[in-house]
Parts: structure tokens; C-alpha cells; sequence
């Protein structure tokens, strides 16, 4: 398209002729003339989606008795090919094409080169603008880019004057015809229906002509510098704050946020006569072309960053930024990201979200951990999955296979409808369980307690008939609060949770904060730690923010106030750090003593063990200590040295790795010789064969999430733990072995259930 002024005066033309009092067909074949005429080209031709066929509506240059007359099908000739891509074609020679479909009534055999461009709307095409030359020619970049620009201002002005049917753009088009599977990782087990909603949804522009160019500039000046904001901020936060992949993105992120190139290929946007929103899309449509044929997965990754960072930045220009959590659920939906903060999470409205799929994600990362709590089932590592889905599709979620379909056909539902039904049977199985005690074929009785963070877990108890909460993260309290609870609001919180448990132990975890669970009242300086995981959290977090652990014991006291208190802290590394944080306890009880307050009749005291140093010195802990649990989700990253969240490092971060076994063995014995009682409290336990393992390693206590213990105690009451023991050990000192295909094949010998 020619620059500047020239291009401006294209696009005022085009608006006033769509805006003209003229018939549908009279303003369609004015704009293939202003087409033709602004891009010098013999032919200009405008295909719009009917009934599901491309048909030839306008058409400068070709015969007309070809218009309405010449059809094709998606994915037919060079026009059916475009829309199924939703890809521009630019080609010397038309007919070399191997999906050249001649079409006799439109003489167009005089032509040789061809250049089309689809034209989209909320994101599927809705029909293909192609331009043809009499002499081969490629067309240059620009030219293509031009295409484009006049195919966005197209699709709006169709979509106004009412060119294309309402169901040839609603959830239904090009794509939408393929099914499609996305393959991905299990990180919470289970099946779901629903339609994709974006957690960050898309703006369909319905705006692209400018009225006034300088109002423009203006608008995308404000619109980077809240953008360069909001990227500082996110920076800031910790869920966003872990090492490796987020680190990439964010740079990535700063990269085109401070790009002066990207800045200034929108103002020639702009200046070409495009509103604000309407240039940022052109220069990411234009990107798109450029790096889409890419299959280098780094470039590809870019060019998601710069999607979604042009989307940002379109939310952030017209006023719609938020979440689809703030829009609210209206029907049973699939949230689509790239990934989420646990708080992020919780803002959703659990009766219509069903589950989620993410492009990143890991095993243990607290949304996994929260998301398994509240049973909604998660896919995550699933590639291109923003590329492949489109809002309002319909998906079918099956995390346990690794996979989603999109669009499924009838069979794949049919399928699906059965293999719920199926679990439903399962689950059957599992509830008539609930009352039988997990004890092993030989007698070993397994204490089953589950895992808790939110009040919404508490009727999970009753169901699952769990032996009590040995886990509950006080921090989940924290997270899905804009400001720090207050007293009243932890005492009332401890409080339920005692009494739904009614006799059964619960065992408290002071608060965790820090890590990927940030809260920005408590992080207020805004820091970003290099290895937050390693970093300033946890019971490190509490010494120095003493008053936050003393008001949160003062707490717990009042609420278990003529019972027992069952209290243990995170991420202890020194036995001075558990004496030091018991102190601050100790106190608040003398305090509330003094002060008549009725508080806890006794207070038992443990320490988490998932810092592998404390492993070395735990002889001098143990006689100082309650109970012992084992916190295999970080044990496992820093014992091996591989992040729990991180995506490469996937099979590193190996539960049945012999050198964790060997490890979790010797803790084990350690606090058995001791007589103080020991737990694993981590995700690895509510693992059918991973828990098969901590049992041959001499586990008797696990703390699980709820969804688990119906399976787990299902193995446990089909194991022999005798001859599993033995073999364990004999393993253990194999070495090269694959420990979990021994196991996996003992358990199929001994018939055990690990499903
Ligand atoms: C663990 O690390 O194993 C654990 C249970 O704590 P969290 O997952 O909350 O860090
Ligand atoms: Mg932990």
C-alpha cells in the first residue's frame, strides 16, 4: 500500500464507500476498484464465507459473470487454501500451485501471479482478498502487508454492513471444521467438557478507520507507557517471578515493551491512517507472517510473546484490560493460558469451571497443587495450544491422557461420555472403600490424612473419610486475600477446620509464603529474587517478619483453644530456625496465659523436612521435635538440583530417582530410632506408585490431596508389603536400575491397583 497520506486517503475512501447509501454488491465492487487501483494490480477480487463456501462477491478485473457464480470449498484452490490456513499465499506462478483449482468462467488464465490474504474475523477467516497480475511477479513483503491491512479494514466494514452471516463468524468456520489434539501433561487428573475461554480474552476491533490521527498517536503514546507499567509490576510478582521460562518471557516482554521498532512500526500504522488498535494488529499480523512458518520452537515461543503482548497492549489501548474471571463464567468453560498464578485461579467461579489447559505448568507448582485441591482437572505443557484453539470452541479435557481435543467429532464425545462414565464406576469403587481401613494384604495399617488449604476442602474429609488433615497450608488464606487477613479472619478459619476434622489430628503449617506464592502485602518492596524458591519464604520469611508469625500463632491458639495444637514450620534448614520460630509460639502462649485468653490445652511441634541439609543434623532436631513430615515437593527439587516448575526439566525431577529413595529411606529410619513419627506430606504420596514406593521404603503416614485417597488406599489394601520391602532394598542398591519399571512390573505381578 502506498505510505502515509496516500495510505490514509485508501482507507477514507474505503470507510466512506462502506458507509455510502448504496447497495451491499455496489459498495463490494467500488472497494475491489479502490483495491485495484491503490495497489496497481490488473485484478482485485473479494471472497466472502456463505453458507459455508467461499463465494466470489466483488471482483475488479475478472470476468463478472463469474460473481456468485464461482464457489469453492475450504481448503479448495488457492482461495479455499488461504482461509483453511488462515496464511497468505504469494506466488510468481498460480498454476504451479499443486491447489490450483481452474475456474473457466472467470478468465483468469491470463494471470500468472497471485497474492491473497484471509480475511479475519474473531479470528476465523471469513473470506480471501486476492489480487493477480498479468506478468509472473512476486510480491514484495510490503505488498502482502498492505493486503493485509485493507483485509482487517475489510472484515470490519463486512461485519457492520451485516456482508457475512452471523453463524459464518460465530464458533464455527475454517478451523473449526478440523478437530484437532493437542497432546500435553497430566497435572491434575480428570476429564471435562466445556467451551475455551481465555484467561486473557482477546478484543475483536471494531474500530479500525482513524478520525483523527494525532488522537491516535496519543492514545498508543498513554497505552505503552501503562503497558510498561503493568510489565514492571508483573516483574514484581512472584508467580511470574520463578526462574527459567519466566525469565524468558519477561525479557522477552521488555524486549518489544522498550522496542523502539515495534513502537514505531504502529505510528506508521497509525499514520497510514489506522486507529490505535487497529495498527498494533496489523504489525502482529504482519509478525505473524513473518516468523509463522517458523518451526524453530525459540522463534515460534517469540512469536506468542509478541501475541500476547500485542493483545496486552490492544486491552490496555481500549480500556477492556482484566481477566475472564472479572467477565465471569456463564456456562461450563475451559480456561486457556499460558499459565497462572495460583490467586489467578481462585478468582474463577468454581461452577462453571470445569478445568484448564496451559501451555506451561509443572507437577508441583502451587496453581497444580490448588487446582488438584479443587478438583479441576489440568493439562498443562501443551504446545501451541493458544495457536490451535480458538474462544468458544468446544474442548473436551482428558488430563489423564494427556490430551484435549478441540472440536471433537461425535465419535471422540462418544468416547469420552463413556470413559466418564466409567470413572463415575471407578469413583464407585472407590466410595465403597471409604469406610474400610487402608491396611495392607499383611496387616500394616497406613495412616491416610489429606491435604487442605481452603475451607472449600473441609467437606472432603466426610467423603473421602480421610484419617485427618495433615497438611493444611495456612498461606492459601493469604493468597486469595487482597490484604493480610485479620486475626478474627484466621481465628474463624482455624477454627472450622477443627471442627469439621471433629477428632481427627490436624497438623497446621505456618504460612509459606514466598516462593511462586507471593502476596504484594507482604513482598511490598517489590523485590525479584534471583531463585525465589530458594529464596526469602517460608520460615525464613517468618523470622524476619516475626509479627506476622506471632499474630498467626495468637491465632491458632485461640482457635484450638481447649485442644490440642498440631503445629509445624516450612523449609526449616537449621535446627536454630525451628527453636527460634518455637520461641515466638511459646511466647504468644505465655502472653495469652497472662492475659486469660482460653487457648490450646497443649501444643505438639514439627518441623518440615525439604531442605536436604537438615537430613545431616537432624539427629540434634529430633529430640525436639513432635512429629516430622517430609515435604517432598521441594526435598525433591533441591535434593536433585532440578526446579519443580521448571518445563525441561521434567524427568530430572524423578520421585522414584534412587538417590531420593535412598534419601527419604535414611530420614525414615532416622526418625524411627528416634521414636518421633514421621510423615510425606507431599504431591508424590497421593501417587499410586509413587506411594507404593514410600511404603516399600517403611512410610506409614501420608498426607494427601483428597482426590487421591480413594486410589491410594485402594493400592494400599492390595499390596503386600512384606516382599515389596525386600525387593526395595535389594533395588536400592542396584545400580542403572529403572526403579519405576521394576515396580511397575511387581505390582502387576502381586495384583496390585494403581489406578
Ligand atoms: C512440599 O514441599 O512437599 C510441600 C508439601 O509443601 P509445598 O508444596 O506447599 O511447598
Ligand atoms: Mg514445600
Amino acid at each position: 500500500m502506498p505510505a502515509g497520506t496516500a495510505a490514509r486517503e485508501l482507507l477514507r475512501r474505503l470507510h466512506n464507500v462502506m458507509a455510502a447509501r448504496i447497495s451491499t454488491q455496489a459498495k463490494l465492487d467500488q472497494v475491489a476498484a479502490l483495491i485495484a487501483g491503490a495497489l496497481e494490480s490488473e485484478v482485485a477480487s473479494i471472497y466472502l464465507l456463505r453458507d459455508g463456501m467461499l463465494e466470489l462477491f466483488a471482483t475488479r478485473g475478472l470476468k463478472q459473470q463469474a460473481v456468485h457464480v464461482t464457489r469453492l470449498a475450504l481448503g479448495q484452490g488457492l482461495v479455499g487454501t488461504i482461509a483453511e490456513s488462515r496464511a497468505p499465499l504469494n506466488l510468481a506462478e498460480a498454476s504451479a500451485h499443486p491447489r490450483f483449482a481452474y475456474r473457466p468462467e472467470t478468465g483468469e488464465e491470463r494471470f500468472h501471479s497471485f497474492a491473497g490474504v484471509p480475511i479475519i474475523r474473531r479470528e476465523r477467516s471469513v473470506g480471501v482478498l486476492a489480487v493477480q497480475h498479468v506478468q509472473p511477479r512476486d510480491y514484495a513483503e510490503e505488498e502482502i502487508e498492505a493486503l493485509q491491512t485493507v483485509a482487517m479494514v475489510l472484515a470490519e466494514l463486512i461485519a457492520a454492513a451485516g456482508l457475512v452471516d452471523a453463524q459464518d463468524v460465530a464458533p464455527k468456520g475454517p478451523r473449526d471444521t478440523s478437530p484437532v489434539r493437542i497432546g500435553g501433561l497430566k497435572l491434575v487428573d480428570g476429564m471435562a467438557r466445556g467451551v475455551a475461554v481465555y484467561h486473557e480474552p482477546r478484543i475483536v476491533i471494531t474500530n479500525t478507520v482513524a478520525k483523527d490521527t494525532d488522537e491516535e498517536r496519543a492514545r498508543l503514546k498513554a497505552a505503552f507507557a501503562r503497558l510498561r507499567e503493568d510489565i514492571d509490576q508483573m516483574v514484581s510478582r512472584a508467580e511470574f517471578a520463578g526462574p527459567g521460562d519466566h525469565d524468558d518471557i519477561l525479557e522477552t516482554y521488555k524486549m518489544f515493551a522498550l522496542d523502539e521498532g515495534w513502537a514505531r512500526r504502529i505510528h506508521d500504522g497509525i499514520d497510514g491512517g489506522l486507529t490505535a488498535e487497529a495498527a498494533i494488529e496489523a504489525v502482529a499480523q504482519a509478525q505473524k507472517i513473518k516468523l509463522g512458518s517458523a518451526t524453530d520452537p525459540y522463534l515460534r515461543e517469540r512469536l506468542h510473546d509478541l501475541e500476547d503482548l500485542s493483545n496486552r497492549l490492544i486491552r490496555v489501548v481500549s480500556g477492556q484490560s482484566g481477566t475472564a474471571a472479572k467477565r465471569g463464567l456463564t456456562e461450563p468453560s475451559i480456561l486457556i493460558a499460558r499459565n497462572l498464578g495460583p490467586a489467578e485461579l481462585l478468582e474463577y467461579d468454581r461452577a462453571h469451571l470445569k478445568g484448564v489447559a496451559l501451555e506451561e505448568g509443572s507437577l508441583t507448582s502451587h496453581v497444580t497443587i490448588l487446582a488438584r485441591a479443587m478438583g479441576v482437572p489440568v493439562l498443562g505443557r501443551a504446545k501451541d495450544l493458544r495457536g490451535q484453539v480458538v474462544e468458544g470452541d468446544p474442548l473436551l479435557l482428558d488430563a489423564g491422557a494427556g490430551a484435549l481435543f478441540v472440536r471433537p467429532p461425535q465419535a471422540v464425545i462418544d468416547s469420552f461420555e463413556a470413559q466418564t462414565a466409567l470413572n463415575a464406576r471407578k469413583q464407585a469403587e472407590f466410595d465403597q472403600l471409604k469406610d474400610l481401613p487402608a491396611v495392607t494384604r499383611d496387616g500394616m495399617r497406613i495412616q491416610l490424612m489429606m491435604n487442605a488449604g481452603l475451607r472449600a476442602d473441609l467437606p472432603a474429609l466426610d467423603i473421602t473419610n480421610a484419617d485427618g488433615i495433615g497438611l493444611f497450608r495456612t498461606e492459601f488464606q493469604f493468597l486469595i486475600s487482597a490484604t493480610l487477613p485479620r486475626k478474627g479472619q484466621q481465628v474463624a478459619l482455624y477454627r472450622d477446620v477443627l471442627r469439621a476434622a471433629g477428632d481427627r489430628p490436624v497438623i497446621f503449617r505456618t504460612v509459606d509464603i514466598g516462593g511462586d506464592k507471593a502476596v504484594p502485602y507482604v513482598e511490598a518492596r517489590g523485590e525479584r529474587e534471583e531463585n525465589p524458591a530458594m529464596g526469602w519464604r517460608a520460615i525464613r520469611l517468618a523470622l524476619s517478619r516475626s509479627v506476622l508469625l506471632a499474630a498467626q500463632a495468637n491465632a491458632l491458639l485461640e482457635a484450638a483453644a481447649g485442644r490440642t495444637l498440631n503445629l509445624m514450620f516450612p523449609m526449616v534448614s537449621e535446627p536454630w530456625e525451628y527453636e527460634a520460630a518455637r520461641a515466638i509460639v511459646e511466647e504468644r502462649r505465655r502472653k495469652l496465659l497472662a492475659a486469660g485468653v482460653p487457648q490450646a490445652a497443649e501444643v505438639r511441634y514439627g518441623a518440615m523436612l525439604e531442605v536436604p541439609a537438615l537430613a545431616m543434623v537432624l539427629d540434634e532436631l529430633l529430640p525436639r521435635l513432635d512429629f516430622l513430615s517430609i515435604g517432598t515437593n521441594d526435598l525433591t527439587q533441591f535434593l536433585l538440583a532440578a526446579d519443580r516448575g521448571h518445563p525441561k526439566l521434567a524427568d530430572r525431577y524423578d520421585w522414584l530417582a534412587r538417590s531420593l529413595l535412598r534419601f527419604v529411606q535414611m530420614v525414615i529410619r532416622q526418625a524411627r530410632a528416634a521414636d518421633i513419627p514421621v510423615s510425606v506430606c507431599g504431591e508424590m504420596g497421593g501417587r499410586p506408585l509413587e506411594s507404593l514406593a514410600l511404603l516399600a521404603l517403611g512410610v506409614d503416614r501420608l498426607s494427601i490431596t483428597p482426590a487421591a485417597i480413594g486410589p491410594v488406599k485402594a493400592m494400599v489394601r492390595s499390596t503386600e508389603l512384606a516382599p515389596l520391602r525386600a525387593k526395595m532394598e535389594g533395588w536400592l542398591d542396584t545400580p542403572g536400575i529403572d526403579i519405576r519399571r521394576e515396580l511397575t512390573a511387581l505390582a502387576a505381578e502381586q495384583g496390585i491397583r494403581l489406578d
